[in-house]
């Protein structure tokens, strides 16, 4: 019973990435009218192999994947706003233990998880981050309040939370965050790391093939989402726990306006994902949204170019998910695979996480 069970769902997931087929369709098309409107997310790029999956946890990442996409793609057929479809359908992913970000974040060199997210609008470039937060269940509404209710865009730490109390958000026990299974990556990690000092009695920082490879390994599952809604406004947010093993409180690209996250009305809105280092370099989000407003490239151009030449080429890896004002959407990865899904205005769902799909 629980086998037929499994084989239905799997079927109903196959025909679901078939869609896949559909999306050249999908991005070609531009509407003329205020009936359109669309969304994009993703749940991490990385070293995403079908022989590393079980069935059902492919099946569970693609349940939950739709599951986070609806809600923002019914807020946006019933008129809401781009930034709230962005943020509820973050939440989803942020409640999950599936996803790197609020519950199920990576953990850090010292066992703790600190979180980092950003938001941004593309009606009036206003944006609100957050960084190194260890408290606060869902990082990104955190964000929307740093942008609605601050003089300021980005906040980090203790004062991030102490701000978060002025504005009635809950914090959570740091034990909320905590997961078996990124533990573990940690832990792995860890006893890697220690296997390269023991072999060479340097740091492992100071060996880049191995370090690489460490890091290559231990990012998984951040989570973004871009969104056009009926009045033609753009927006975008990012939501992480970073990278397992991170230390010295860093900080990755996802929090970081124009890296992790941009939205402008007159392009398109950009959600990152990816060795965070490269991506803050490489302005990845704001690289993609310039070359449209200054060359004047599609989106797809625009993305093709910044994630398979100017990052590759960094020696960085990772992803992005954008659309852009006529609702044209991209999902574009130099990694095996990244877990993403899009839904166009007519309501026609795309879901993905390896490069082929076949
Ligand atoms: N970009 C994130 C970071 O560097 C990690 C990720 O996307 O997986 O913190």
């Amino acid at each position: 019973m629980k086998k037929a069970h499994t084989t239905i769902l799997l079927a109903v997931f196959t025909m679901l990435i078939s869609c896949k087929h559909k999306e050249n369709a999908i991005e070609t098309k531009t509407s003329d009218s205020a009936s359109n409107f669309g969304i994009v997310i993703h749940g991490g790029a990385g070293t995403i192999l079908k022989e590393k999956m079980t069935d059902s946890l492919e099946i569970a990442y693609a349940q939950k994947l739709e599951e986070a996409i609806k809600i923002g793609h019914e807020i946006l057929k019933n008129g809401g706003t781009a930034m709230e479809a962005v943020t509820k359908t973050i939440n989803v992913m942020e409640d999950s233990p599936l996803f790197n970000a609020g519950k199920g974040a990576v953990f850090t060199h010292e066992e703790t998880n600190e979180l980092d997210a950003s938001v941004m609008d593309g009606s009036n470039l206003n944006a609100g981050a957050v960084a190194g937060v260890t408290h606060i269940k869902n990082p990104i509404d955190l964000a929307v309040e740093v942008m609605d209710h601050s003089e300021h865009v980005m906040l980090a730490g203790e004062g991030a939370e102490n701000f978060a109390v002025t504005r009635g958000i809950a914090l959570v026990d740091p034990s909320y965050f905590y997961t078996e299974n990124r533990f573990n990556s940690l832990q792995r990690i860890k006893s890697k790391e220690k296997m390269e000092l023991d072999h060479d009695g340097k740091t492992a920082v100071s060996n880049s093939s191995a370090y690489d490879s460490f890091i290559k390994d231990s990012k998984f599952g951040t989570v973004g989402c871009a969104a056009l809604d009926k009045n033609g406004n753009l927006a975008a947010g990012t939501s992480t726990g970073g990278m397992t093993n991170k230390r010295w409180n860093r900080i990755g690209d996802a929090p970081i306006i124009g890296a992790g996250t941009y939205a402008n009305n007159a392009t398109c809105a950009v959600s990152s994902t990816g060795w965070g280092e490269y991506f803050i370099r490489g302005m990845v989000a704001h690289d993609i949204s310039a070359m449209m407003e200054y060359k004047g490239v599609s989106l797809e151009e625009a993305a093709r170019e910044v994630i398979q030449k100017k990052i590759p080429a960094l020696g960085g890896d990772g992803g992005i998910v954008a659309i852009d004002k006529d609702g044209n959407v991209t999902m574009e990865f130099n990694t095996a695979g990244m877990y993403r899904a899009h839904m166009n205005a007519a309501g026609e769902l795309v879901v993905g996480i390896y490069k082929n799909i076949n």
